[in-house]
């Protein structure tokens, strides 16, 4: 493994103080992969992990994805290709905004060239014709698909379960906020047959395919990136009680989630559940100032 790749040495599991717990008798743990790498934070990394390597493998002058002017995936990806060496190039879905956000900043400081696309043409971005036109374009290129849904990217998170100090294999249940669902596929590969995954979708219209493990939806608060006065209030109280920061695109409406889950008894008692932090808090910039206590 090459020797500029972020240690694990800051993940640690945190146990949520039961007392303040909506339900009795359960256990509540976070992972807290967020803690990983200021830049790298969560999920992201261990989905680029195994396809930057492939990319030095192969010999490949720059690494190209796609994502969104908000997204997690291209500001790690950035970061993770200016610590490695590799020249980055970000498709970017939509016109360019007159002022750029957080995100969009970021990852031109660490130096990716980040390319616009209008909607209807960045649809299209997995087309065969569009991907040749790409490679016309850049040359010797490596591709990630957006937020590093590929097999490589589920080999990464698949690690999740094993890059912390702590034993995992004793939690009942996993939870999981699921995007383009890499992270829980990973995680349920890993899991035992002991241990039950579940991914909370935090887009709208999740399609139903079937999934070898639970898929909760019902906690996506209108659709990806919305956001409501409840779920802030969640977040502020879960950051007074335990001290946590969660971020309001994914980990916030999980954490929802699993609480509502426990306060109306879905778990069985004795139920001891490993929440995933994955991340992503570099997005809460996105947001007015006073929203969040953190
Ligand atoms: C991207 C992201 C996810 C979703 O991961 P997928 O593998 O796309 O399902 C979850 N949490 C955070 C914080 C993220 O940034």
């Amino acid at each position: 493994m090459s020797a500029k790749f972020p240690d694990y040495s800051n993940i640690r599991t945190d146990y949520l103080d039961s007392g303040l717990l909506p339900g009795k008798d359960i256990r509540v743990a976070v992972l807290r992969l967020d803690l990983l790498h200021p830049q790298l934070s969560g999920n992201k990394w261990f989905k680029l992990k195994y396809n930057l390597l492939a990319a030095q493998e192969e010999n490949k002058d720059a690494i190209l994805s796609f994502g969104g002017a908000y997204s997690n995936h291209i500001a790690a990806t950035a970061h993770a290709c200016k610590m490695l060496g590799l020249k980055s190039i970000g498709i970017i879905r939509g016109e360019e905004p007159p002022k750029w956000g957080h995100t969009l900043l970021q990852a031109k400081s660490d130096e990716m060239e980040l390319h616009f696309l209008p909607r209807e043409q960045y649809d299209k971005k997995e087309s065969q014709s569009f991907i040749a036109s790409l490679r016309e374009r850049f040359g010797n290129i490596f591709i990630i698909p957006e937020g590093g849904n590929n097999a490589l990217g589920i080999k990464g998170a698949a690690e999740i379960l094993s890059c912390g100090p702590s034993d995992l294999s004793s939690f009942t249940h996993i939870c999981c906020a699921v995007g383009t669902g890499a992270t829980v596929a990973g995680l349920a590969s890993a899991a035992n047959d002991n241990q039950s995954v579940m991914g909370f979708p935090v887009l709208k219209n999740e399609p139903c395919r079937p999934s070898p493990f639970p898929i909760i939806t019902g906690y996506h608060f209108g659709g990806y990136a919305k956001s409501s006065p409840a779920l802030f209030r969640f977040m502020n109280k879960f950051y007074e009680d335990f001290n946590i920061p969660l971020d309001f695109v994914y980990t916030g409406k999980m954490v929802y989630g699993v609480m509502d889950l426990i306060s109306k008894n879905y778990f069985p008692a004795g139920s001891n559940l490993l929440v995933i932090h994955s991340g992503g808090l570099q997005g809460n910039l996105s947001l007015p100032r006073d929203i969040l206590f953190f």
